[in-house]
């Protein structure tokens, strides 16, 4: 049965192996203060910029989550104001996580399935939060949505989730100060870290807050994050197998290609999206083709969900489920790099034979 939930998402084929070697050359339990360490933080890091096409004046940490960076942005970057565009349900909590910090949070809401329109941005703010592919709804934001927030708040600092639709999608690091992801949706392994990718900016932002006298959280503010990653290292005892396993699947990427990974995302898309159009009782969620997500398709089917995913279920494909009440209406299709060509097929040919 292959598994279309976004996350925890199917591993990706070469885990199992990356995880045997790992055990037998005992990377579970190396110290975090090692020389050996520091290679394997090196080695996943120099990765991730090569794959991503991270510019020079970024840096990554490493933490417990994407929800943990929720907190511990708006906790390093933030003395009072942030701004968030709520497009689905991970937004809103980012949007509710500033405000049970109580900060100053205001936001711009997408209606449901639906990307932006104008977006108008109260002056003063001081991070601006964009989900640039909300996983509970299948929208994605293009491009002209970040330049729009520069353009017209060029002070703020902007912290982009892009929990779903990395490694796909291809963001203008130099238009944005941050992004973080965490690695059981696109880069198909075990849950259990979440990786901060930030520029200069944030960390002279927080740097002054602390000179200010702001308490920016413990461990993990994003100083000390950062005067640890500056070593290979990090403040506490990671998860070191998981930090291994995040470099060797990305150097699998790099294999593989990330042009023929975008190339194969795209496909599998269009060949879902088409199979839809021609499925009875069936539709994408998204209506407006600029905001359909590649990475996670949602479909609409509220009269007969319980037959098709029965239909695509004896076919051994398994749908994910649509998100919190969207589960009585919709299904969600997960396409990462874990998802091959001939699984797409399949579901299309699955999709095509559903009965009318
Ligand atoms: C899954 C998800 C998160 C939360 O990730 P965790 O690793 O569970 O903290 C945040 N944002 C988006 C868009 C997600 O899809």
């Amino acid at each position: 049965m292959v598994s279309f939930t976004p996350g925890p998402s199917e591993l990706y084929f070469t885990v199992p192996d990356h995880l045997r070697r790992a055990v037998r050359d005992r990377v579970p339990s190396l110290t975090h203060r090692s020389k050996a360490f520091e290679r394997i933080f090196r080695e996943t890091t120099d990765g991730l910029r090569t794959l991503l096409g991270l510019p020079s004046g970024y840096h990554i940490a490493f933490v417990g989550s994407a929800t943990e960076v929720w907190e511990r942005s708006l906790q390093s970057l933030v003395d009072r104001t942030s701004f968030h565009l709520v497009n689905g349900a991970f937004a809103k909590k980012y949007f509710e996580t500033s405000k049970q910090l109580k900060k100053d949070a205001t936001a711009e809401t997408a209606a449901d399935g639906d990307g932006f329109g104008e977006i108008r941005i109260p002056s003063g703010q001081e991070l601006i939060a964009i989900t640039q592919n909300e996983t509970s709804t299948g929208v994605a934001l293009p491009a002209s949505v970040f330049a729009a927030v520069r353009k017209q708040s060029p002070d703020a600092l902007i912290i982009v989730d892009a929990v779903s639709g990395l490694p796909y999608s291809e963001l203008d690091y130099d238009g944005i100060d941050s992004v973080f992801f965490s690695v059981q949706k696109g880069f198909g392994l075990p849950a259990g870290l979440g990786v901060w990718m930030y520029n200069e900016r944030c960390v002279e932002k927080a740097q002054r807050l602390q000179k200010d006298g702001i308490a920016l959280a413990t461990y993990h503010s994003l100083p000390s994050l950062h005067s640890f990653a500056l070593k290979n290292q990090t403040p506490a005892t990671p998860n070191v197998l998981s930090i291994y396993l995040l470099g060797k699947v990305v150097g699998d990427f790099l294999r593989r290609g990330i042009t023929t990974i975008r190339k194969e995302t795209e496909y599998k898309a269009a060949v879902l999206y088409q199979a839809l159009e021609k499925t009875a009782d069936t539709k994408p969620f998204v209506q407006k083709e600029e905001f359909r997500s590649k990475t996670v398709i949602t479909v609409s089917c509220p009269a007969r969900l319980k037959e098709l995913v029965t239909h695509l279920e004896s076919r051994g494909l398994s749908p994910g489920d649509g998100y919190g009440s969207a589960k009585t209406t919709q299904l969600r299709f997960a396409n990462f790099p874990a998802h091959s060509r001939e699984t797409y097929d399949l579901l299309a040919d699955s999709l095509d034979s559903f009965p009318g």
